[in-house]
């Protein structure tokens, strides 16, 4: 039998994208096709969104939703099949999906974000034209409180899965948000929205779910402690028996240096050489000297999660090791600033491009020697999943799926020949220098850095074996609800 899934998400790749939630959301659907699974992902109408799905048929209206009109419309675009609210009230502006060009978030997030929700729990319960899901999978706190309105709500029998892309994004409100919801009065409390006093989606959908999955077993594990659980450690304790860890994986039609047509030159295993074309195209483009030195990457938020303060500390350290350093991020403007400066202090050395650039970090991966993620935490990551196909050795601190994705370059894994990239731990400025200078001096020898090119890009990095675990969750489900 076919199962029929409703996937809430509040970015989608290639439609709009902010990060890791977008590409998963974007190629989740397409690797459980071939699972038996047929998904319908509900996305909010952004005005990027509704540009690019042209034709779309109407298939609800509401003219109150949270106060504003409402309609709902299915678009198929890219090989996804879309229910897109478009609601202009709450979508129709200028910005981000979640704040404006300053970086602030939108006031009335809680708003939009309630209303998405709202609207994934009346699929649920009345299907659109005919089609009602059999299973609703949501994604993170924006889409989170979906569970909770089916749960508080006529589809409380269908199925839900919840899962945590980033524990650190809650969703967290005032206490005097919870009468606009339009919950009964018994969704609030410890079982319900209510959180420490206040609102709490993610937590709502927590308590809400069937299922949780996070993206990757380690980090599974490390949110059930207090230094990443971040004050829900304890909910997430309690519910352990339906807790779990499901890597995220690759759209490896999208990101393939095989055939990949926004990278200078194509490449595979066997012909690794032709990636110094691709070597010299990104040193052009970030103004870096043209030699064979190491040339590492980043492509990522500029946040503390992400490492990039320590990152910013051990400039002076690569580039005395000899190494060099492209930079592609934007985020917080004193490590914005940080890695302009030192891109200043080591001109030809370091290359900064302060923004979001898609094709241009297809460029980084297949042109880069290593790509550098020394985050504090990562539920999973999916740079370095890129930096495996790519051959772009990740070097990376050995926390939640950066662990449980990269092998150590250590004396055992180099023996066997399976050694990957190189991992750090503590995420800390000591462990970092060792890091980069392990990598360096690795990267003097050619034939041992490319048989890690090559191990890497043997890696299976594909939704395949995750697809598969996802189905098998939906089925027990289904089982259990039957
Ligand atoms: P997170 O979702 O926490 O930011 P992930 O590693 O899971 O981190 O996913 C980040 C995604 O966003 C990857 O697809 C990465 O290539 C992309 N990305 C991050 N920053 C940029 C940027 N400045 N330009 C282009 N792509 C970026």
């Amino acid at each position: 039998m076919t199962i029929k899934l409703l996937s809430v998400a509040s970015e989608i790749y290639p439609l709009i994208k902010t990060g890791g939630l977008a590409d998963v959301a974007g190629a989740l659907p397409g690797a459980l096709a071939g699972q038996g699974v047929s998904t319908r992902t509900l996305v909010p109408g952004y005005p990027a969104v509704l540009a690019r799905i042209g034709k779309a048929k109407v298939v609800r209206r509401y003219d109150a939703l949270f106060g504003a009109p409402a309609t709902l419309l299915a678009a198929s675009v890219h090989g996804l099949d879309l229910l897109v609210l478009d609601a202009p009230a709450f979508f129709t502006r200028e910005g981000g999906p979640y704040g404006d060009d300053g970086g602030n978030d939108w006031g009335d997030n809680w708003r939009r974000f309630a209303a998405l929700s709202r609207v994934g729990a009346d699929i649920a319960a009345d299907g659109v034209k005919g089609w009602r899901p059999d299973i609703v999978h949501v994604h993170d706190w924006q889409a989170a409180m979906t569970a909770a309105y089916m749960r508080f709500g006529p589809a409380h029998a269908v199925p839900r899965v919840v899962t945590i892309h980033n524990l650190a994004f809650q969703g967290r409100y005032d206490a005097a948000i919870f009468d606009a919801l339009g919950l009964p009065p018994e969704a609030w409390g410890v079982d319900g929205v209510e959180y420490y006093g206040g609102t709490g989606y993610l937590k709502a959908g927590l308590v809400s779910a069937d299922a949780i999955t996070t993206v990757s077993p380690t980090y599974a594990e490390e949110i059930r402690s207090p230094v990443h659980g971040m004050g829900l450690d304890g909910l997430i304790n309690g519910r352990v028996d339906r807790l779990h860890g499901i890597l995220n994986g690759v759209d490896t039609a999208i990101w393939n240096p095989a055939d990949d047509a926004l990278i200078a030159k194509g490449y595979n295993a066997r012909t690794l050489s032709r990636r110094a074309a691709n070597r010299r195209a990104l040193e052009k483009q970030f103004g870096l000297d043209a030699d064979d030195a190491p040339l590492f990457v980043i492509v990522s938020r500029l946040t503390w999660q992400k490492g990039m303060d320590l990152m910013t500390g051990a400039i002076d350290h690569l580039v005395g090791l000899g190494g060099k350093l492209a930079v592609l991020g934007s985020g917080d403007h004193p490590l914005e600033g940080a890695f302009l400066g030192a891109a200043e202090r080591h001109r030809g050395r370091i290359g900064v491009r302060i923004g979001y650039d898609e094709p241009l970090s297809h460029l980084m991966q297949a042109g880069g020697d290593a790509i550098l993620i020394p985050s504090r935490f990562e539920p999973c990551g999916l740079t370095q999943l890129y930096g495996l196909r790519y051959g772009c050795l990740p070097v990376v601190a050995r926390v939640g799926g950066l662990a449980d994705t990269v092998i150590d370059a250590n004396a055992a894994a180099m023996s066997a020949g399976v050694a990957t990239g190189i991992l750090h731990a503590p995420s800390d400025p000591l462990a970092l220098h060792g890091a980069i200078a392990h990598a360096v001096h690795l990267h003097r020898n050619k034939p041992i850095w490319q048989g890690m090119q090559r191990a890497a890009m043997r890696a299976d990095v594909s939704w395949e074996n995750s697809a598969a675990r996802y189905a098998a969750l939906y089925r027990s489900l289904l089982a259990g609800a039957a």
